[in-house]
């Protein structure tokens, strides 16, 4: 296990939800025809299509930016591993439902692939329930395979990087955004956090959750199974390695966006999806703007923890 006892943390603006819903609403408008925002009760989050095991984002949320992409290129770093269990510690929230986007531990799985991670963490008296898909290169026609991790691991590590939302999986009001056809060049997620970043600009503010990309297609990627032998020195480098793909909706996507790094070297957003029809990966934006149609709920959240950040660190692959 990697080295997480230099866990640096800072305190994030916090607007109220009402507050937050109104900013919103007027950033999204600039990039989405059809725009609704409201405070609602979050929706019980154990039922279809989310099935995760926990019903809602509410409870001392926070969000955490570990390890990094300087750990996966040029060259990757296999040692860097972490256990969810251990990072919920580091968070304070011992037993914490935790979503976003990262990579398996290739140790564990043999072979590397994306993690979409969907975890309720251990707690005393309680064993973790580890909900998480996998999403890797098939080797028969080198097209996506998504798999439930549970099915083959009983784990809940991960590898290199990891940008989740944490909180005590509780019901409550969270921020429910609905947008349709896209009119700006933005992905739904970098509009939320451009909105956040023009409206706070000496703020960092961070929201997680999940949203749905209901109708139309997406820009993907799922990584190698196996890293590169060459050095991934570029941006190019990088887009060259990873494989791209189309997908579908219906896409279950979990995000985790920061409006400004407050000198953490974060990646200030990270989406990873599954879906019900096999398909899985890195969320990048769709590319049917004119059909296409979300719904997602969201949580602002009150700290940041920045955990095992890379001593030698670059700008390569982090969109
Ligand atoms: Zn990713």
């Amino acid at each position: 296990m990697s080295d997480i006892r230099k866990t640096e943390k800072v305190q994030l603006h916090v607007p109220d939800l009402e507050e937050l819903r109104a900013v919103l609403k007027k950033g999204l408008d600039d990039n989405f025809a059809e725009v609704q925002v409201s405070v609602v009760e979050c929706p019980d989050l154990t039922e279809k299509p989310f099935y995760f095991p926990v019903k809602g984002l509410c409870g001392s949320p926070r969000v955490t930016d570990v390890g990094g992409v300087p750990y996966l290129v040029p060259v990757v770093q296999k040692h860097k591993e972490y256990d969810m269990n251990a990072i919920a510690k580091e968070l304070e929230l011992p037993g914490a439902f935790m979503l976003g986007a990262g990579a398996v531990s290739s140790r564990v799985v043999g072979m590397n692939a994306e993690l979409i991670p969907l975890v309720r963490t251990e707690a005393e008296g309680r064993p973790a329930v580890n909900s998480s898909y996998l999403a890797s290169i098939n080797p028969v026609d080198g097209q996506c395979l998504q798999e439930k991790y549970s099915q083959k691991f009983s784990d809940c590590n991960f590898g290199m990087l990891g940008n989740l939302y944490a909180c005590e999986g509780r019901p409550g009001k969270v921020i429910e955004v609905r947008a349709k056809k896209r009119t700006g060049q933005d992905s739904i997620v970098t509009a939320l956090r451009k909105t956040l970043e023009a409206e706070y600009p000496d703020k960092s503010l961070a929201m997680g959750g999940s949203f749905i990309m209901q109708k139309g297609k997406a820009k993907i990627h799922i990584m190698p199974r196996e890293f590169s032998v060459c050095p991934l020195d570029t941006d190019e480098d990088v887009n060259n390695w990873l494989k791209h793909f189309e997908v579908n909706a219906p896409l279950i996507c979990q995000s985790v966006l920061v409006s400004k790094d407050p000198g953490l070297d974060l990646r200030v957003e990270h989406t990873h999806f599954f879906s019900h029809h096999g398909e899985g990966g890195h969320y990048y934006i769709d590319t049917t703007p004119d059909s296409v149609e979300y719904l997602g709920y969201f949580m602002p959240a009150e700290f940041i923890y920045r955990i095992d950040r890379p001593k030698e660190t670059h700008s390569v692959g982090r969109d």
